[in-house]
């Protein structure tokens, strides 16, 4: 346990362009030690920024079904979770740390009932409404290489920082792959 807390690390994340970010994530299949570590070292990286709610695997280049979400006085991981029912519908703003400081209105349902594995393969299935249902939803997209830009009605998103909108098209520019338009360089 002591070793693998010691070899636990932060990992880099991916940013939108990133064409990892892409790809469908595969299933976790084996249990063991090596997994162990992949997930402190995601626990690692996650409380290693204060501007961040969860982590899904692909975006530190790991194509695996894994999450590790830290918000709302929760913290959990999922591997290979799986969301068995859906209800409602909210939009209401939405972030990621593959684009850090934008965030764009993304229509969520409000409620799931998610289904996965614990880091030692016990199975649990749980319910979870409002943010954390959305949080949820943004991860669980990730394993399957889809952005939470993709989802938006609206046609831009702003930042953080203050009131300055960004078209939506150069942010999906930049997340398919298009460099040339990179948000936030100028
Ligand atoms: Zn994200």
């Amino acid at each position: 346990m002591i070793v693998e807390k010691k070899l636990a690390k932060k990992l880099k994340i991916l940013k939108f362009g990133d064409p990892v970010l892409r790809q469908a994530a595969k299933p976790v299949t084996v249990f063991h030690s090596k997994l162990q570590l992949l997930v402190d070292s995601m626990k690692v990286t996650l409380h290693s920024r204060d501007d961040g709610a969860a982590l899904a695997a692909p975006q530190l280049g790991i194509l695996k079904r894994i999450v590790v979400i830290d918000y709302q006085d929760e913290y959990i991981e999922l591997i290979n979770p799986e969301i068995l029912l859906s209800k409602g519908k909210k939009v209401d703003f939405e972030g990621c740390l593959s684009l850090p400081g934008y965030f764009g209105k993304v229509p969520r349902a409000e409620y799931v009932k998610l289904k996965y594995f614990d880091r030692f393969g016990k199975e649990n299935i749980i319910e979870r409404k409002g943010p954390m249902a959305r949080c949820i939803q943004h991860e669980l997209d990730h394993l399957d290489g889809i952005l939470f830009v993709d989802r938006m009605e609206e046609d831009h998103l702003q930042h953080n920082d203050n009131e300055t909108k960004i078209s939506l098209k150069s942010v999906l520019d930049l997340a398919n792959g298009n460099l040339k338009n990179t948000p936030g360089q100028a």
